[in-house]
């Protein structure tokens, strides 16, 4: 499958996990990439495994600061003359969950700013360019953590629903342009995010533990997320926006009442 030739694609967080997994699967679908992190080393391991022929900028971001989110844009669209798609995937979870009554204004500022205020800029500062050429497809990563609590503390949960409504809202300033903004709600995936909680299972013999939540009793993998955005950043996808798709093995299609 090549459904991305002659594209532009930016991914943020794309030095680890996820958004590496969803960069390199769309330059193997021909797509020429805007790689954005935080991360220098991260960065350049996912260069590492691009396939040779891709045309690729990588720069380090840090997608909360709004001036750097505008030069990053203005030289992707400078190079590459376009912008077709933005895989907005950068995000921080904060690590503890303390109850609401230990929150830290700190904390939620920090987590707010990069997961969903990071997002929101980096649509502000790439739907212009896409609204001049009528066209283009926005993906968030978003959380399970959005749609239900117990998957990350109070302030991570919080700003992934923050970007699940963004999702929303975005759709609709920019649907008349024709451009489609939906997100992926990923249930356990095991990436750098969540290489403690994977650490700790496997020192203490739980990992299996860490899927039985999930209908399919199994934890996801990176590539399998790639696959789920690639689809919505798609034109297979052409006729859905404004939807954020869990994509989480079954975790949030049940109760998962006891017994
Ligand atoms: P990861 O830690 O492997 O990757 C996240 C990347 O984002 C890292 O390379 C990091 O350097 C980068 N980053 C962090 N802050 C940044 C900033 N301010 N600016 C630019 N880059 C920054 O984790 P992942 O699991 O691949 O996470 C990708 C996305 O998936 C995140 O938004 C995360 O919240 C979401 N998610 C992950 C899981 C999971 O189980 N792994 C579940 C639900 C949602």
């Amino acid at each position: 499958m090549k459904r991305f030739i002659e594209q532009v694609a930016i991914v943020t967080g794309a030095g680890s996990g996820i958004g590496r997994a969803t960069a390199l699967r769309l330059a193997q679908e021909g797509a020429k990439v805007v790689l954005a992190d935080w991360s220098e080393d991260g960065l350049q391991e996912t260069v590492s495994q691009l396939p040779p022929e891709t045309a690729c900028i990588e720069r380090k971001l840090d997608v909360s600061d709004e001036a750097g989110v505008r030069a990053l844009v203005s030289e992707a669209n400078e190079r590459f003359g376009q912008i077709d798609i933005l895989i907005n995937n950068a995000g921080i979870s904060g690590g503890s969950y303390p109850p609401v009554t230990e929150n830290e204004r700190a904390d939620w500022e920090q987590i707010l700013g990069v997961n969903l205020i990071g997002a929101m800029l980096m649509i502000k500062h790439v739907a212009p360019h896409m609204q001049e050429r009528k066209q283009g497809a926005i993906v968030n990563t978003a959380s399970v953590a959005g749609i239900r609590s117990g998957a990350g503390g109070n302030p991570y949960s919080a700003s992934k629903a923050g970007v699940i409504n963004l999702t929303q809202t975005a759709a609709c300033d920019l649907g008349g342009f024709n451009i489609r903004v939906n997100a992926v709600c990923p249930g356990l995936v095991e990436t750098g995010m969540t290489k403690p909680v994977f650490d700790y299972a496997r020192a203490n013999e739980k990992e299996h533990k860490l899927g039985g939540r999930c209908e399919l009793r199994r934890y996801g993998k990176p590539e399998e997320l790639a696959a789920a955005i690639c689809f919505l950043a798609s034109d297979d996808a052409s006729y859905i926006t404004g939807q954020a798709l869990p994509v989480d093995g079954g975790n949030t299609a049940s109760l998962n009442m006891p017994g």
